[in-house]
C-alpha cells in the first residue's frame, strides 16, 4: 500500500523502457499504466527528433507515451498549457507544474483531473548553444551523444561508446555557456508541487542511473503509483535513509548555486533609478506579443488588460503593454524563462519580471505556482 509521504525507489518492469529511460523509465511506465488502466483519457509527453530536439504531444496511445521515455535537457519547452481542458496525466519541470496551478487557479485546468509527475530540475539549456558546448568544451561529436544528468554541481554527457564526461556547472557558465538564466536563479529543483516528485538524486549502489527516487505528494500521487503497481508496470522499494539524506544534500547544493545567482543577477537598484531601468530594457521591444503568448501565468486571452494598451502608435518609450503586464504578473510570474525564449529582440525578459515580482512576492511570503493558494493581493476577484 502507498501513502502520502512515502519515498521509493522503482523502475519499469519493461525492459526497454526502463533501458531507454533517464533513470528507470519509471515515469513513463507510471504515465503508460494511467493511461491503460483509465485513470486518464490522454497523457501529454515529448516526443524525440534528435538529442536536440522534441515536441509535446497530447496523445491517447500507449505506444506513443513508451517510446518517450528519456530526459530532454536541450528542449526548454513549457508543458504547462497541453493540460488545459484535459483530462490528462504529464511529466513536467518545476516550473510545467507551476504553470498548471497556475491555470488552474484561473479555472483553465481542472486539477482534480490532471495528474502531475514532477521531475526534479537542475536546468535545461538551447539547443544551438548546446551543440557549440559540445564541440568546444567537452570536445564531444554533437551527434555521439545519447544523454546528460546533472550530478553534484556537474553536467555529465553520456556518448555512445558508453563514456562519460563531466564538467562542473559553474565552469561552463563562466564560460557562457550552459543551462538558460532563468534556470540559474530558479529556486525549485525538487517539484513538491506536484503529485508525484521523481528524479535520480539519491539512486546509489548498483540502482545508480537505472531507477528513479519518487516521493508521493498527495492523494492522486498514492492513484498514480498504486495503480503502475496494481498493473504490472513498475516494481518498486522503500528509499534508503541514505538515499534520503543524499538526494536532500544535492537539492540543497543546487538551491545554494541558484541563491548565489540570484545576488549576482538581482542586484538593488534605486527607487530613484527604477522608472529608468524598465524603459531602457524594454527601448528594443517591436510589440510582437510573443512573451504574452507564451506565458504559462496568462490566460486573459485576447481581450485583456495589456492588450487594450498594446497600441505601436503609443509614443512612450516603453510600451503600456508591458507596463500593465509587469503589474498584473508581480502576482504570478513563476519565472519558467519562456517569455526571454521567444523574444526576438533579445530582451531578457524573465529577469525583468522575476526583478519586477520578486519584491511582491518575497515581501508577502508567496512563491506563485506551488500550491493553490489565492495570491495575497494585486487581483480583487469578484465574489
Ligand atoms: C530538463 C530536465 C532536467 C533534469 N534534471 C535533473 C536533475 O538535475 N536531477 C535529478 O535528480 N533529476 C533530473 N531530471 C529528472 C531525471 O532526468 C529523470 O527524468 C527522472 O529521474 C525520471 O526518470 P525516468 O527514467 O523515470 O523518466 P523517463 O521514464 O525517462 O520519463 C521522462 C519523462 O520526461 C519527459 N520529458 C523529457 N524531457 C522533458 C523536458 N525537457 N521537459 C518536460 N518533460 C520532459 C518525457 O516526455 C518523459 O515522459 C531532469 C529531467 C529533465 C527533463
Ligand atoms: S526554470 Fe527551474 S524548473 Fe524550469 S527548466 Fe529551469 S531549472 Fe528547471
Ligand atoms: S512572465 Fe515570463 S517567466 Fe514569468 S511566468 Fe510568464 S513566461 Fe514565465
Ligand atoms: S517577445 Fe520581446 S519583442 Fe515581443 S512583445 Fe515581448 S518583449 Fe517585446
Amino acid at each position: 500500500m502507498v501513502e502520502v509521504g512515502d519515498r521509493i525507489i522503482g523502475y519499469s518492469t519493461d525492459t526497454g523502457v526502463r533501458n531507454k529511460g533517464a533513470s528507470g523509465g519509471l515515469v513513463t511506465a507510471v504515465l503508460a499504466a494511467a493511461l491503460e488502466k483509465g485513470l486518464v483519457e490522454e497523457v501529454v509527453v515529448l516526443k524525440h527528433i534528435s538529442e536536440y530536439e522534441a515536441v509535446p504531444i497530447i496523445t491517447s496511445d500507449v505506444n506513443e507515451v513508451l517510446a518517450s521515455a528519456g530526459s530532454m535537457h536541450t528542449v526548454p519547452v513549457n508543458l504547462a498549457k497541453y493540460a488545459v481542458g484535459k483530462n490528462v496525466a504529464m511529466p513536467g519541470k518545476a516550473c510545467d507544474i507551476r504553470g498548471v496551478i497556475e491555470q488552474a487557479k484561473r479555472n483553465e485546468v481542472d486539477i482534480d483531473n490532471t495528474y502531475l509527475i514532477g521531475l526534479n530540475c537542475g536546468g535545461t539549456m538551447y539547443p544551438v548553444q548546446t551543440r557549440e558546448m559540445l564541440i568546444n568544451m567537452y570536445e564531444i561529436d554533437p551527434e555521439d551523444v545519447t544523454g546528460e544528468n546533472i550530478e553534484k554541481g556537474n553536467l555529465i554527457i553520456r556518448t555512445r561508446s558508453g563514456e562519460e564526461k563531466g564538467i562542473s556547472i559553474d565552469e561552463l557558465e563562466e564560460a557562457g555557456y550552459g543551462r538558460r538564466e532563468s534556470c540559474r536563479y530558479c529556486d525549485v529543483k525538487i517539484p513538491v508541487n506536484a503529485d508525484l516528485a521523481c528524479g535520480n538524486w539519491g539512486v546509489i549502489g548498483e540502482l545508480s542511473g537505472n531507477a528513479t527516487f519518487c516521493e508521493v505528494m498527495n492523494e492522486k500521487g498514492v492513484r498514480l503509483l498504486e495503480n503502475a503497481i496494481e498493473a504490472g508496470f513498475i516494481e518498486v522499494q522503500p528509499a534508503s535513509d541514505k538515499a534520503i539524506a543524499i538526494r536532500e544534500k544535492v537539492n540543497n547544493v543546487m538551491l545554494s548555486m541558484s541563491e548565489k545567482w540570484s545576488e549576482k543577477i538581482f542586484t538593488e537598484i534605486p527607487d530613484s533609478e527604477r522608472t529608468r531601468y524598465y524603459m531602457e530594457q524594454f527601448a528594443d521591444c517591436i510589440d510582437c506579443g510573443a512573451c504574452k503568448e507564451v506565458c504559462p501565468a496568462c490566460t486573459c486571452g485576447e481581450d485583456s488588460k495589456c492588450t487594450m494598451y498594446h497600441n505601436l502608435e503609443d509614443n512612450y518609450r516603453m510600451s503600456m503593454f508591458h507596463m500593465v503586464r509587469l503589474m498584473h504578473l508581480s502576482d504570478s510570474c513563476i519565472g519558467c524563462g519562456q517569455c526571454t525564449d521567444v523574444c526576438p529582440a533579445d530582451i531578457p525578459v524573465t529577469t525583468i519580471f522575476r526583478r519586477f515580482a520578486e519584491k511582491s512576492q518575497k515581501k508577502y511570503n508567496y512563491k506563485a505556482g506551488m500550491t493553490l493558494e489565492r495570491p495575497p493581493f494585486l487581483e480583487v476577484m469578484p465574489r
